[in-house]
């Protein structure tokens, strides 16, 4: 599949999807404490898509039973979210949301700590954002796609910590995915040229063991192979004229 190019105005419209998607992750990391349940984060977030006049993306996606992905410290992503799985006071969740409005779709994620996290396991969370930052600013026409995922690659490694290769970053638009893929990991210079008008969802999941990844009996939920704990943010960015437009801010 080519590259789809989106208009001013759709990049305009997927602000939009972006807005709404931004809107339940700040409400759900509102909501996020020990104690509560990460069925009761789905079902704020699916009343708050609702009524927003917007769809979910992921329920119903290959089967998917859910609006939310929620992936709880070693669970790096795709977790359903259940009301058997309590936070704890010390515990990391990641979140990750999607949404169509007017035939466009927003996809975001971020990793919230429950209560008062280790130092170490904040570091993981600081250092996987600041990664998706990083490569957010490589983000401009005439860029490389090698250089975002270089960007990630880079700076994770260099805090001690490993990129996931298993899963990537998408291409988006009027599919939730869409080409090209974006790994995290790369090398400058090489791969797709990046030009005004595309949008990527950059998504950084980062392990503070190993890199591997499997996939649970459930058939949905990636956990690390050794165990430790796993983070991931994401935005949804358009390339612009003038650099990277973050359209779930
Ligand atoms: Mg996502
Ligand atoms: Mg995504």
């Amino acid at each position: 599949m080519a590259i789809v190019i989106k208009t001013v105005n759709e990049v305009e419209k997927m602000r939009r999807a972006g807005g709404i998607v931004r809107e339940v992750l700040q409400a759900v990391r509102a909501m996020v404490k020990p104690g509560v349940t990460t069925l009761d984060l789905e079902n704020v977030a699916a009343k708050l898509i609702e009524d927003a006049g917007a769809k979910p993306a992921f329920k119903g996606y290959h089967g998917f039973p859910c609006v939310l992905c929620t992936s709880l410290n070693e669970q790096v992503v795709h977790g359903i979210p259940s009301a058997k799985t309590v936070l704890r006071d010390g515990d990391i969740l990641s979140v990750d949301c999607g949404v169509v409005i007017d035939g466009f779709y927003g996809d975001s994620a971020i990793t919230i700590p429950v209560g008062k996290v280790a130092v170490e396991t904040q570091r993981l969370l600081d250092v996987t954002k600041a990664s998706l930052e990083k490569a957010i600013d490589t983000v401009r026409p005439g860029a490389m796609l090698g250089d975002v995922g270089a960007a990630v690659q880079e700076m994770v490694e260099a805090e001690g910590f490993s990129v996931v290769k298993e899963f990537v970053g998408h291409g988006i638009g009027t599919h939730m995915h869409e080409d090209p893929q974006i790994p995290n990991f790369g090398q400058r210079g090489r791969g797709v040229r990046l030009r005004e008008g595309m949008v990527l969802a950059i998504e950084p999941m980062v392990n503070a063991g190993g890199d591997a990844v499997r996939v649970l009996k459930d058939g949905w939920t990636a956990v690390t192979e050794d165990g430790s704990l796993s983070a991931h943010f994401e935005h949804t960015v358009a390339v612009t004229k003038d650099g990277a437009a973050i359209l779930t801010l």
